[in-house]
């Protein structure tokens, strides 16, 4: 009953920052969100969920596509390869980033800034296809309720000359596993895969579980530990400090209005708000996740009390 009446509180509270947030325009099919939606699942450690507010709206999961990427690559291909094509630091600058990838690097700055996710989806491409990859998300986290949106991936590709440059970037420094379009095919389409804050609380929980689904261990503990401070340094762009130091938990945004967040041992949980900050993160999200831990002891390094 507690932790309702905070989540509800939580989630009132939060969306009067909603005026202050953008949809993201670059994506033209994306501007068809409604900013004033804003929701929060959570699933804790004894199977208990917790939802309020716009928590079965469908959104593209967008960058929150790039820690499932990240989790197929550390399992099929280990990390040596893996680190060999993205590094693992925060980049300092926005997702699209191009400038760091000049001369005077080897590789993108980590796997979830564009550049290193499309290196690491076109790993992935040489592997398996964007059905498999689908197949795979639904099997393990998904319950067949995650599908491709048609509409956002075409809009998304009709406008895609940042990453298109980026790719070629990367084939020019031999970062690119499959061909060029394939490639960003690939990368473009686990982006559009679309699912309801409801639908997405099954991974942050595995996540939270070390890898964990239903008693089996899916992921490797390591691979699981290797992404989550991925997440916690890098996962929320150039807005990963902050939220780091007010909210205390690894988590990972995307421009759909998506954030996956994590409290290793304890819950996994989701937030939709569409409207974006300046990073291009959910402002409402990362209030709501604020707020939530705040009142539930999440933050990493702060004494914990029980959920
Ligand atoms: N598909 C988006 C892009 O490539 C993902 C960006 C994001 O969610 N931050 O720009």
């Amino acid at each position: 009953m507690k932790i309702k009446r905070i989540v509800e509180e939580a989630l009132e509270e939060s969306k009067q920052l909603l005026d202050k947030g953008k949809l993201a325009d670059y994506i033209p099919e994306l501007t068809k969100a409604n900013p004033r939606h804003l929701g929060i699942s959570i699933l804790s450690k004894d199977g208990k969920k917790f939802s309020a507010g716009a928590v079965k709206e469908s959104f593209t999961i967008q960058s929150i596509s790039k820690v499932i990427t990240l989790l197929f690559c550390l399992d099929f291909f280990g990390d040596e390869k893996v680190f060999s094509l993205v590094g693992r630091e925060p980049s300092g600058t926005p997702f699209s980033e191009f400038i760091t990838l000049s001369d005077f690097t080897d590789k993108p700055k980590n796997p979830f800034i564009n550049s290193g996710a499309i290196a690491l989806a076109s790993l992935l491409a040489s592997r398996m296809t964007f059905e498999d990859y689908l197949a795979k998300s639904n099997e393990l986290f998904g319950q067949g309720d995650f599908k491709l949106n048609q509409a956002v991936y075409t809009s998304e590709l009709a406008h895609s000359e940042r990453n298109h440059s980026l790719a070629w970037e990367l084939k020019r420094m031999k970062l690119l596993s499959a061909d060029l379009e394939t490639s960003l095919d690939f990368y473009t389409k686990v982006c559009a895969i679309e699912a309801s804050a409801e639908n997405l609380v099954d991974l942050a929980f595995c996540l939270a579980n070390y890898g964990k689904i239903a008693n089996k261990q899916v992921f490797k503990q390591r691979d699981i530990a290797t992404t989550l401070s991925l997440m916690l340094t890098c996962g929320l762009y150039d807005g990963s400090g902050d939220f780091a130091a007010a909210v205390g938990i690894p988590a990972k945004s995307g421009v759909g209005g998506g954030i996956l967040a994590v409290v290793p041992g304890r819950a996994g949980l989701v937030t939709f708000g569409p409207a974006l900050d300046y990073n291009g993160n959910s402002i409402g999200g990362i209030e709501l996740l604020r707020i939530i831990s705040d009142q539930l002891d999440f933050h990493l390094f702060l004494p914990q009390a029980a959920i």
